[in-house]
């Protein structure tokens, strides 16, 4: 497998050129090495790139959806038959394990074709008509969709936005997050190889408050969506509304688990490692905030600890590393000065806390994984997305007392309950707000099942068949079937 990085072009609605903007470096941050520098897109490329997507467009529009669904299929084949350079790519971008990303590979593979299937499948509707007339309502591409992504799961991101965008027949331009720009561009090759109609899609590396704001306002783009923090979202929903442009946003979270007594305490202590620690706690889902009833709080949370000390904190290409390095050290201060505020607060730091010692680790952004007791859920550390690898517990008396401190926190994206009793789970799934609750089980994902969040963490769902509409706008056809003028208009 080739592990060299490629030229420094960037993908303008189908044409390979150096980007007119700043340069983008590209660093590994498990060592600190540069991996390599790219071009990044400009004003005039952003034109450049809209007009080709305008003249592509209109036919790939007018395609029969098994036709694009063709497509479709072959940029899946072509993500599978590259998962191993894909992953490479994204690790050294990301620093995320090549377990991981292998996975999320995997996963954009099957997304190209869960939608070239859902393309191909999905009914128009002939409505019930209230007169003499048939009545239809069929769903149209929306022109060209923005697609805006965050650092942490790359490939998965863009496959979750391109993939339903180019089966309902749009353009798509996407702008990947400066962290992380060089895996979008191996995903645009590979679409390439696969047929995609030159102009349809573009990769538009650089910085968000150009690039990205560019895209936005442009009175051409018909639609954004965007997975990223909350507050760009804000920002993103505000210029969608002086458009009136519909707009998606997947924001961040500060997920609850909850443990109650009666769980399977050895599961529980493994999805709840999973959930915070995998991705070294760098996702939107993780369960950064952990509710046990009091009744077995003492012991859970001890032996949590010893089970968190145990982790494997190393390299991203050992097989053998469960967290990783931080994708970056601006990143890896931020998540420091959490834990700061967290002891000024009067957190008492369980575990972690602190740098990875390991010599062999020093030059990267390593930080350990940590638990935080001793907060009430009010407390900023409680009440705030860190996005690191910081795990807060807290004792719950009651259930009515977990829905109330889990529910009281602007983020609604998801949660986890730990519980034999699974009438309870049910009752609790149900009180919580959130888009997704996983039940004795934590991150786990099907493209067939929407995603989204509630209140700070966004609106809109992607996944599922629904994904698709998400990318379409509704018109309603009434033809009529009498062939008489119409009483209403009578004339001499
Ligand atoms: P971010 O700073 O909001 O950036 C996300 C994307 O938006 C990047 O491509 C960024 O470009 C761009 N951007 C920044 N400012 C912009 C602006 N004014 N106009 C247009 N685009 C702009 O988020 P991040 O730090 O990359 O990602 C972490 C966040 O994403 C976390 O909050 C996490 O919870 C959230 N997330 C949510 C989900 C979900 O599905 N709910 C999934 C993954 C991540 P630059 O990189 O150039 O700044």
């Amino acid at each position: 497998m080739d592990q060299t990085f490629r030229d420094d072009l960037i993908f303008v609605g189908g044409q390979w050129q150096r980007g007119r903007g700043a340069p983008i470096a590209s660093h590994f941050a498990a060592d600190g090495a540069l991996n390599t520098t790219i071009t990044g897109a400009s004003a005039q490329d952003v034109e450049d790139a809209i007009d080709r997507a305008k003249a592509a467009q209109p036919a790939w529009g007018a395609l029969k959806p098994h036709e694009r669904a063709s497509v479709l299929l072959r940029i899946s084949d072509g993500i599978a038959a590259n998962i191993e350079r894909i992953a490479w790519v994204q690790s050294r971008d990301t620093s995320k394990t090549l377990t991981e990303t292998r996975a999320l590979a995997t996963s954009a593979a099957g997304t190209f074709r869960y939608f070239a299937a859902v393309a191909e499948t999905a009914d128009e509707l002939l409505t019930v008509p209230r007169g003499d007339y048939t009545t239809s309502s069929i769903h149209e591409p929306l022109g060209l969709v923005a697609a805006i992504t965050p650092w942490n799961s790359p490939i998965a991101s863009d496959a979750q936005k391109i993939a339903p965008a180019l089966a309902a027949g749009n353009a798509v331009l996407l702008k990947p997050a400066s962290w992380s720009p060089l895996v979008s561009l191996e995903l645009a090759r590979i679409a390439e190889d696969a047929g995609l109609p030159s102009g349809l899609l573009s990769v538009l590396p650089g910085s968000g408050r150009e690039v990205g704001n560019l895209l936005v306002e442009h009175p051409d783009i018909a639609k954004v969506s965007f997975t990223g923090g909350t507050d760009t979202g804000r920002r993103l929903a505000h210029a969608a509304a002086d458009k009136l442009m519909p707009v998606s946003l997947e924001l961040g979270g500060k997920s609850p688990t909850i443990v109650f007594s009666d769980c399977d305490t050895n599961l529980a202590i493994a999805g709840i490692l999973f959930g915070i620690f995998s991705s070294s706690g760098q996702s939107c889902i993780a369960g950064s905030r952990l509710f046990v009833e009091r009744s077995i709080y003492e012991d859970f949370v001890a032996r949590l600890v010893t089970a968190t000390e145990a982790l494997r904190v190393g390299h991203p290409f050992d097989p053998a590393t469960q967290v990783s390095s931080l994708v970056h050290p601006d990143h890896r201060a931020s998540v420091e000065q959490y834990v700061e505020i967290a002891r000024g607060e009067g957190g008492e730091v369980l575990c972690g806390g602190a740098r990875a010692e390991d010599p062999a680790l020093q030059a990267g952004a390593f930080y350990l994984p940590t638990i935080i007791a001793g907060l009430d859920n009010t407390a900023q550390t409680c009440r705030e997305e860190i996005f690191g690898p910081v795990l807060v517990v807290l004792p719950f008396e009651d259930e009515a007392d977990v829905i109330a401190q889990s529910n009281d926190n602007q983020y609604g994206l998801a949660c986890g309950i730990w519980s034999n009793d699974h009438r309870r789970c049910q009752r609790v799934a149900k009180a919580i707000r959130a888009g997704t609750v996983w039940v004795n089980t934590y991150k786990q994902f099907s493209i067939s099942t929407p995603f989204g969040g509630d209140g700070a963490s966004g609106m809109g769902r992607e996944k599922g068949r629904a994904g698709l509409r998400a990318y379409q706008r509704q018109k309603s056809i009434y033809e009529d079937m009498s062939g008489q003028p119409h009483p209403w208009a009578r004339w001499p």
